[in-house]
């Protein structure tokens, strides 16, 4: 029932539709993952927690997801989404200045990206390809094309033809709504090889590496490298076919990264690809986009540590992950230090309700009042309905908020559990556990290893840990036990294995 109802806004078609996926109970969903020169920066992180959120809503609906994000290691040139570009690879130039390989670049930063991933608590993809590792697929793409008869070679480089495209297929634009007049005289990438151009809207799905170019491979038209696009076209259809549900990415990415995309799908594969294209938008600062090439960020570190001029304090990630999901990921978000706290205050508010309707229990006779029972039960649907409505994280808050004050009057006795049936108190307790933890990936950080006594709390049972090790080692089985028992006395129960020792809650 639920699964039926989820409504998506699709970019291509500007509007909302009912969510209906290729394959019964089945999601493909390819979303543009990071380009691995720099840091992670918070926008990043709130695109990423947007699809998070998305891929696990509709695992939560009992779909079986293939979620594949790429890693962008090569072919992103600086300014390639911008007017113009200088040609130099992002990684390539970033190596120079780090005086590392551009693997290394890669490396360093992919894995400082999965640390803040899983900082954020955002679930790895199912597949997470790099563009390096896909290069055969690419150079079979391009061939593809060049087949086709959508590309033509110059010089060792290979350029997409849009004015054939736009003559015979007339799709190009559908997705940013740029009109083919505005398309044919835009200049969008590497300025060197214009003059190589038949004409300035064609775009280099494949270039010769210029002399000290750092990543190059061999292919039927010349040593060098795959146009950025060109990834992602690659590497969605081969994990999840020519035609896929989702494809996802921020909305600064719309044009020309995904309208090529779709070009090149279609001039490829016959098929545009995805049925479904969802743009998140824009996490700003100071009312500008954040953006790395400009300088206008805050890492997600500083915001931390509040160690930045634009915040007073620092946020924990959760705080943060909860001042994201309040705006509907289709809408920007502005950071500034009073929406923060306002977050921080009510990320609180929602664990502190969901652990005291944990412990309510539901006793004695039910006595339904009506009305409460139909207000209750119209909320959890709503928490629902928000979720359904285009993955709009703050209306489900919102619900969530309003049901808070019913729990509170639960716990205070101002109105009694009772004026609900047990069945609506059962649905209440379980929707809102689920909808912290699975759908909206917030973790409660009271009892999470980032707090404090959290990190003294496991330095000190390492320390025990290692006494009664000794102990055994001594043969002092009494030391030994004695150690066991008081654990067990405040719930900690200990595990030993061939590994050694490991403890837990319980
Ligand atoms: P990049 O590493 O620049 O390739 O970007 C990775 C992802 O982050 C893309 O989907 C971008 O659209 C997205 N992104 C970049 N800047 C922002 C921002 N300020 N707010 C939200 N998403 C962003
Ligand atoms: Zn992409």
């Amino acid at each position: 029932m639920k699964k039926m109802s989820l409504q998506v806004f699709n970019s291509l078609s500007r509007k909302k539709e009912v969510f209906r996926p290729l394959h019964e109970g089945r999601v493909g969903m390819y979303v543009c993952g990071p380009t691995v020169y720099s840091d992670v920066h918070l926008g990043n992180c709130r695109t990423f927690t947007s699809f998070d959120v998305i891929y696990r809503y509709l695992l939560f609906l009992g779909y079986k997801v293939r979620y594949v994000r790429n890693i962008t290691d090569v072919g992103h040139l600086v300014g390639d989404a911008d007017e113009v570009s200088n040609g130099e690879d992002k990684l390539a130039k970033q190596a120079k200045l780090e005086q590392l390989q551009p693997m290394e670049i890669a490396q360093k930063y992919s894995n400082g990206f999965h640390e803040m991933m899983r900082v954020f608590n955002n679930l790895p993809p199912s597949i997470e390809p790099t563009a390096t590792g896909h290069i055969p697929e690419q150079i079979e793409m391009v061939q593809q094309i060049l087949d086709n008869g959508y590309a033509y070679v110059k010089n060792g480089s290979v350029y997409f033809n849009t004015e054939k495209f736009i003559k015979e297929k007339g799709t190009y634009g559908q997705l940013s709504g740029r009109v083919v007049e505005e398309l044919l005289t835009e200049t969008r990438d590497n300025l060197k090889s214009q003059s190589e151009k038949n004409h300035p809207s064609d775009f280099a799905i494949w270039m010769k590496a210029h002399q000290g170019h750092l990543m190059q491979w061999k292919s039927p038209w010349s040593v060098g490298f795959p146009g950025w696009h060109l990834e992602c076209s690659a590497m969605s259809t081969k994990y999840l076919g020519t035609e896929f549900d989702i494809h996802g990415g921020g909305n600064d990415l719309k044009f020309p990264h995904h309208e090529n995309e779709i070009a090149q799908n279609e001039a490829a594969c016959h098929h545009t690809g995805a049925k479904y294209w969802l743009h998140a938008n824009m996490l700003l600062l100071n009312g500008k986009k954040m953006s790395k090439s400009d300088g206008n960020t805050i890492t997600p570190q500083q915001l931390f540590l509040g160690d930045s001029d634009k915040i007073s304090k620092g946020y924990s990630p959760m705080a943060v992950r909860y001042f994201m999901l309040q705006a509907h990921y289709r809408s920007t978000l502005d950071i500034t230090d009073e929406g923060l706290q306002a977050a921080e205050k009510g990320y609180r508010k929602l664990m502190d309700t969901n652990s005291i309707l944990h412990k309510l229990e539901y006793t004695g006779k039910p006595k339904i009042d009506t009305a409460t029972e139909q207000e209750v039960n119209d909320l959890i649907n709503g928490i629902y309905e928000g979720m359904n409505d285009d993955f709009n994280t703050a209306k489900s808050i919102a619900r969530m908020m309003e049901l808070s004050s019913f729990i509170y009057k639960f716990k205070n006795q101002q109105l009694p559990i009772q004026s609900i049936s047990k069945n609506t108190f059962d649905t209440l307790q379980q929707t809102y556990h689920q909808f912290i933890y699975q759908v909206f990936g917030l973790q409660d950080e009271s009892t999470n290893s980032n707090s404090k006594s959290d990190t003294a709390l496991s330095g000190l049972m390492n320390l025990i840990i290692d006494m009664r090790k000794q102990a055994r080692e001594n043969k002092d089985w009494a030391t030994a036990d004695k150690i066991r028992d008081v654990l067990k006395e405040v719930n900690i129960a200990l595990k030993d294995s061939k590994e050694g020792t490991s403890w837990s809650m319980e």
